[in-house]
């Protein structure tokens, strides 16, 4: 393990921070990439929509991305828990589970987001999310084209089941114990789109294919795969707080965010990019992220090099 300083340590090796690493390889900065290697799609059987690698495993995605790594000597790759992060002079450190402590002037954290699927109130969920239960209908609408779905969720409804229609017309929206707004009501069931507003009791499965949503009550809809409109997921670490970053609320979807496209934070060297930043950006959208932030870096580590040769030959 180096323990010298470093240009770059990356924190999260998912598709976001490995994108970053292949991009930093390139470039031939000094970089670490500490992996706890939990991305959080390991709960799928495919992952899907990500160019020339549609319907791959999640872990197969990423052990291609770790070997091709392989290839770039100045990326080191460290499988490993950073545990603490802390601003020092000329940048960051870094101190691992193993108790590893590394310094660098630029440190990205890309540890993504978690599902907190107990939040959902949903029993049964553990069973079929991911399987046939999924957050995304770019990811895994496809699969489930025509079936009879099911909409979990409450806060808007009104935009995503318009969008669920793109995959099938069979839908019943399960706002689990609250009362939707009547208007909103009235609106979907004129689309042909039944509410059911008691709570869910229990998700029937087979192997992890949903089969019955049974309410309280007793009463049982058929159905045959769902996705879950409400978040219920939260940042996987807190490091970008702890180090003080302000959350600015400058993104399309107007949700408060604490780095710009490029992954930039309020605290020069800091970058935050992929579920991290945006809390679900998908593994293409992550990837970009990724290596759009290095090229950032990259630009202002060759200006800082540039500008002290000239200060030194001046
Ligand atoms: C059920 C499900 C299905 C999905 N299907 C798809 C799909 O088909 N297509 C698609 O595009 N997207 C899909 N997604 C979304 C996709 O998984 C995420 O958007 C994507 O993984 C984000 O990448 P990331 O690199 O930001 O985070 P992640 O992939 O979550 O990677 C974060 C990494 O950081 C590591 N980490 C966390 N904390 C630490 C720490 N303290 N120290 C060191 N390492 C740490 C983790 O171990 C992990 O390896 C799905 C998501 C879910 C939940």
């Amino acid at each position: 393990m180096n323990s010298d300083h470093n240009d770059l340590i990356i924190i999260g090796g998912g598709p976001a921070g490995q994108s970053a690493a292949l991009i930093a390889g390139r470039t031939r900065l000094k970089t670490v990439l500490i992996n706890a290697e939990t991305p959080r799609n390991l709960v799928t059987t495919a992952s899907h929509g990500f160019l020339t690698r549609d319907g791959v495993h999640p872990s197969e995605l990423l052990a291609i991305a770790k070997e091709q790594l392989q290839r770039y000597p100045s990326v080191q790759y460290v499988a490993d828990q950073v545990e603490a992060v802390d601003r020092i002079d000329r940048g960051f450190s870094v101190t691992t589970s193993q108790g590893t402590i590394l310094r660098t002037s630029r440190l990205i954290i890309a540890t993504g987001h978690r599902d907190h699927l107990e939040r959902l109130n949903l029993p049964g969920i553990e069973s079929v999310y991911g399987k046939s239960v999924y957050p995304c209908p770019f990811c895994d609408g496809y699969e489930h084209a025509d079936e009879a779905i099911a909409v979990f969720g409450f806060e808007a409804i009104q935009h995503f089941v318009p969008m669920m229609r793109l995959w099938s017309n069979d839908i019943v929206v399960f706002s689990n114990g609250r009362p939707l707004d009547t208007a909103l009501k009235a609106e979907l069931t004129d689309h042909g789109v039944a509410v059911e507003e008691a709570p869910v009791d229990q998700l029937m499965s087979d192997n992890g294919k949903l089969t019955q949503v049974v309410l309280q009550g007793g009463r049982s809809i058929p159905r045959q795969s769902g996705f879950v409109v409400d978040d219920y997921s939260s940042p996987a670490t807190h490091f970008a707080e702890s180090l003080g970053v302000v959350a600015n609320d400058n993104n399309s979807w107007n949700m408060p965010v604490m780095a710009n496209e490029s992954g930039t934070t309020s605290i020069p060297g800091l970058y935050l990019i992929g579920d991290a930043r945006i809390g679900f950006s998908g593994i293409a959208a992550a990837a970009s992220e990724g290596g759009f932030c290095v090229e950032m870096i990259a630009h202002d580590i060759a200006m800082e090099r540039w500008n002290s040769l000239s200060e030194v030959t001046r």
